[in-house]
C-alpha cells in the first residue's frame, strides 16, 4: 500500500516559536502546571484540542470575504441552513457561537431539577450545562469502552440494556431526552456503530423519549462505520451520516470540530414547539435567529466546511494520521486506548505511571512531562477534569485516567507527528521519575480550565 498523503497543498504558513527545556520548566511552573494557563506562543506542537484549531481551506477563506453581514435574513445563513439540513435532515436549524451555547439553550429549556439525561458519555461542557440546570447527567457507556486495553470496533457505544433499565427505574417522564455523542470524545474518541444508534433509537421510541446526537465529530464517526461496520463499505460518508441523523430528533454540534472552522455551532431539532422555545432563548442570549452568536462570514465558512468534511480522501488521511501515531506508540510499549479513536491519542495514565495514585493526578503529571521534554501541549482527561469529592472531601475518581493528544485538522504534517512520537517515547522511558501533583486552587465547576497545581515532593 502507498503512503497516505496529506490531501492538500500548503498555501499559507504560521511559524512555530522554539523554546528550550530550561525555559519550559519555568513556564510550566508559572502556569501552575496547568496547560490551559500556558501562553500558546510558548507551545511547540499544540495538541491541547482539535476544537477550533482547524486550518481553513482557500474556499473557506473566500467564504469569509463573501459572508453577508445583514442582521436579518443574511444569504450566508441560508447557505449554512441548507448545508446543515442536507446532512442532518433537521427541520429547524439554529446557529450558535459554539457547541456549548447550543447545549446551554437546549438544557435551559428541557432541563431542571429532577430531570435526568442519559448519554454514552457526556462531554465536559455537556455535563456542566445539564448540571447547571439542576438536572443529572448519566453516562451509560458499554462495558468494553471502559477498558483501554481491549480492542473493539465501536467502543463508544451506548449500553442498551443499561439504558432500558435506567429508563424503567427513573421513569420516562423524568427523562426529557437521551443523547449519543459521536464520536465519544471523553471516552477516547471512539466511534458509535449504526446498529447501536438504531437500537438506542428503538429503546427511546418505546418510551417516547427523543434522541439527540451530540454530533461534533459525525464525519469521523461515519468514516469508521464505513470502514468497520458490515454493509456500509459501499455507502458514501455523506449517506452514512444522513442515516445516522435519520434516527435523531435533534442535534447539537460544535462546528469547531467537524465543520473545520475556528468558531461556530448549531442546535437543530424536528419539534416545532421546542424549536420556538430555543429560538426565543437564542434571541436573548446569542442573537437573532439568522446569525446566532456568529458573523455572516462564519456561517459561510461553516457551510463550506461541512461540504469538505465528508470528502473521503480527507477522512482517510485524518483517521490514518491518528492510527499511525497509535501504531508506533503501541509498538514502543506505550499504553494507549486501543484502537486509537478519530481525533486523538489517549495515553492510559494508570498504566503509564502506576506509581502515582489517582489522588495525585497521574495524567496531569504526564501532561507536564510532555511539555517540558518537547514543548507539546496535551490535556488530562481523568481525575482533574471529572473527579468529584465525597462528603469527607475524598476524591471520587472517574473510571479512567487519560492524557489526550488531540490532533488539529489539516494543521500538522507527518514529521510533526513523528516528533510527537519521539517525545512521548522519551517521557515513557523516564516514567519512573515522574511525580504526582496536588491542587492548590480550583473553581467550583469545570475546574480543569483554571486549577493550579504543585508537584508532590
Ligand atoms: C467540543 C465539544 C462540545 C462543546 O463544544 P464547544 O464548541 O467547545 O462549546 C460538546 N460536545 C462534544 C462531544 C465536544 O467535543
Amino acid at each position: 500500500m502507498k503512503t497516505i498523503i496529506e490531501p492538500f497543498k500548503i498555501k499559507s504558513v504560521e511559524p512555530i516559536r522554539f523554546t528550550t527545556r530550561e525555559e519550559r520548566i519555568e513556564i510550566l511552573k508559572r502556569a501552575g502546571y496547568n496547560p490551559f494557563l500556558i501562553h500558546a506562543d510558548d507551545v511547540l506542537i499544540d495538541l491541547l484540542t482539535d476544537s477550533g484549531t482547524s486550518a481553513m481551506s482557500s474556499k473557506q477563506w473566500a467564504g469569509i470575504m463573501d459572508g453577508d453581514e445583514s442582521y436579518a435574513g443574511s444569504k450566508s445563513f441560508y447557505r449554512f441552513e441548507e448545508a446543515v439540513r442536507k446532512i442532518t435532515g433537521m427541520k429547524f436549524i439554529i446557529p450558535t457561537h459554539q457547541g456549548r451555547a447550543a447545549e446551554k439553550i437546549l438544557f435551559s429549556v428541557v432541563g431542571g431539577k429532577g430531570k435526568y439525561f442519559p448519554n454514552n458519555t457526556h462531554f465536559d461542557t455537556t455535563r456542566a450545562n445539564v448540571e447547571f440546570t439542576g438536572a443529572e447527567a448519566v453516562d451509560l457507556l458499554n462495558e468494553v469502552g471502559k477498558h483501554p486495553e481491549i480492542r473493539a470496533d465501536f467502543k463508544g457505544n451506548m449500553d442498551i440494556e443499561q439504558l432500558e433499565n435506567f429508563i424503567k427505574i427513573t421513569g420516562k417522564g423524568n427523562i426529557p431526552l437521551c443523547m449519543i455523542t459521536v464520536t465519544n470524545n471523553s471516552g477516547g474518541g471512539q466511534p458509535v456503530s449504526m446498529q447501536n444508534i438504531r437500537e438506542t433509537k428503538s429503546v427511546c421510541n418505546k418510551y417516547g423519549i427523543p434522541l439527540f446526537l451530540d454530533a461534533c465529530r459525525f464525519a469521523e464517526n461515519a468514516y469508521f462505520i464505513k470502514k468497520r461496520e458490515a454493509g456500509y463499505s459501499n455507502r458514501s460518508v455523506l449517506e452514512i451520516a444522513q442515516e445516522m441523523f435519520s434516527y435523531a430528533d435533534g442535534v447539537t454540534m460544535s462546528a469547531k470540530k467537524d465543520a473545520l472552522v475556528n468558531i461556530g455551532g448549531f442546535l437543530a431539532v424536528n419539534d416545532e414547539s421546542l424549536a420556538m422555545q430555543c429560538r426565543n432563548l437564542l434571541i436573548v442570549t446569542e442573537g437573532f435567529s439568522t446569525y446566532g452568536g456568529l458573523a455572516g462570514r462564519d456561517l459561510e465558512a461553516v457551510a463550506q466546511g461541512l461540504e469538505e468534511i465528508v470528502d473521503e480522501h480527507y477522512l482517510q488521511y485524518r483517521i490514518r494520521s491518528i492510527e499511525y501515531l497509535g501504531e508506533k506508540l503501541v509498538a514502543a510499549g506505550v499504553p494507549i486506548i486501543e484502537p486509537p479513536g478519530g481525533h486523538a491519542i489517549y495515553l492510559d495514565a494508570k498504566r503509564f505511571v502506576p506509581q502515582i495514585p489517582q489522588e495525585q493526578f497521574p495524567g496531569q503529571s504526564i501532561v507536564g512531562a510532555l511539555y517540558i521534554e518537547g514543548g507539546i501541549r496535551s490535556v488530562e482527561i481523568g481525575s482533574v477534569m471529572f473527579g468529584k469529592y465525597d462528603k469527607a472531601g475524598k476524591l471520587i475518581p472517574p473510571p479512567m485516567e487519560l492524557v489526550r493528544l488531540a490532533v488539529p485538522r489539516r494543521v500538522y504534517t507527518q514529521s510533526h507527528i513523528d516528533y510527537v512520537l519521539e517525545i512521548i517515547i522519551e517521557v515513557f522511558k523516564k516514567r519512573e521519575s515522574l511525580k504526582g501533583y496536588k491542587i492548590i486552587y480550583e473553581a467550583p465547576m469545570l475546574r480543569h480550565f483554571t486549577a493550579r497545581f504543585e508537584e508532590v515532593v
